[in-house]
């Protein structure tokens, strides 16, 4: 039987540039209720001894490869890393990503490209030109991540559906990149904005992993999710109503398929979709009036 544990894959601490040491931060998760964590300092390898496992939730070891190439910044996270990975030095973007994500690889860990539209480095175009990373942030907390885009540019949410749409199988993350923990507003980057729940058979490094590899998992800014079902046969979503605190009516339940378009939209706290064979992959993209937001990962019509 699996169950759902929470967890954060971004948090920065004062191993790099955040404001607090690696025992506050991990404090600060754990007092949250969260169950896992990783502390994804800046081409730093943050390891807390966690004998006293009652004190922070399970730590996953991991570090937020980082390099510039020329003026722009590319950000790649790794998960369950056994060694220090060091950034590329390429001055050509998609080389960048490239040695970042071969360096994670080569270490153990499993790559995820953070915040694209961070200073607006990594479009579609440089993401699919680059193989073997696992995850993407659809949402990053950090202030200026542009998760959502801007008039003219694309939310990460729709280049994602382009890579998905384009035969890429990558999976949407949201995370917290959390550098501050003492003064919390909205120019902070303060930890609790996003999140994920995997279902996995126990709270473990290789089990959160893997079940995270295989897309057992959704992804929040503060939506959850009760009855959840996702196969090719048929989706069922109940949204968990106690902990939501908005308008039953007012919740936006959206499946989209290939290309991003709405095969069907739902108000309410839950929906059913039959996916059919031209959907080619269906995923699940909940919105709430105050602007909360829910990702599942997508179901694939094909192997
Ligand atoms: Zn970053
Ligand atoms: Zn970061």
């Amino acid at each position: 039987m699996k169950k759902k544990f929470k967890g954060n894959l971004h948090t920065h601490t004062t191993n790099s540039d955040g404001d607090a040491s690696p025992e506050h931060v991990a404090g600060w998760y754990e007092s949250n209720g969260y169950n896992f964590l990783c502390l994804s300092d800046h081409n730093h390898l943050t390891i807390l001894n966690d004998s006293d496992n009652n004190k922070w939730p399970l730590l996953i070891a991991g570090e937020e490869v980082t390099s510039l190439s020329g003026e722009t910044p590319v950000h790649v996270n790794g998960y369950g890393i056994e060694k220090l990975v060091s950034p590329s030095e390429s001055n050509n973007v998609v080389e960048a990503l490239r040695e970042n994500i071969l360096g994670i690889i080569e270490a153990g860990g499993v790559a995820s490209i953070n915040h694209p539209n961070y200073k607006w480095a990594l479009s579609y175009k440089e993401l699919s030109q680059v193989d073997n990373y696992k995850f993407i942030e659809v949402f990053n907390g950090h202030a200026g991540s542009n998760s959502f885009g801007d008039i003219k540019r694309p939310s990460v949410s729709k280049v994602w559906d382009k890579l998905l749409s384009n035969g890429k199988r990558v999976l949407g993350l949201a995370t917290d990149d959390a550098h501050h923990y003492h003064e919390f507003n909205s120019q902070k980057a303060n930890p609790g904005r996003g999140w994920i729940q995997v279902f996995s058979e126990k709270l473990s490094k290789n089990s959160i992993l893997e079940s995270m590899s295989n897309g057992d998992y959704y992804a929040s800014t503060g939506i959850e999710l009760g009855e959840v079902k996702l196969n090719r046969k048929e989706i069922i979503i109940e949204v968990d109503e106690f902990q939501n605190s908005t308008k039953n009516s007012s919740i936006s339940i959206n499946f989209i398929r290939k290309n991003g378009i709405l095969a069907e939209k739902t108000d309410g706290l839950s929906a059913k979709y039959k996916p059919v064979e031209k959907d080619v992959y269906i995923r699940v993209e909940i919105i709430s009036p105050n602007g909360s937001r829910l990702w599942t990962q997508p179901v694939w019509m094909q192997n």
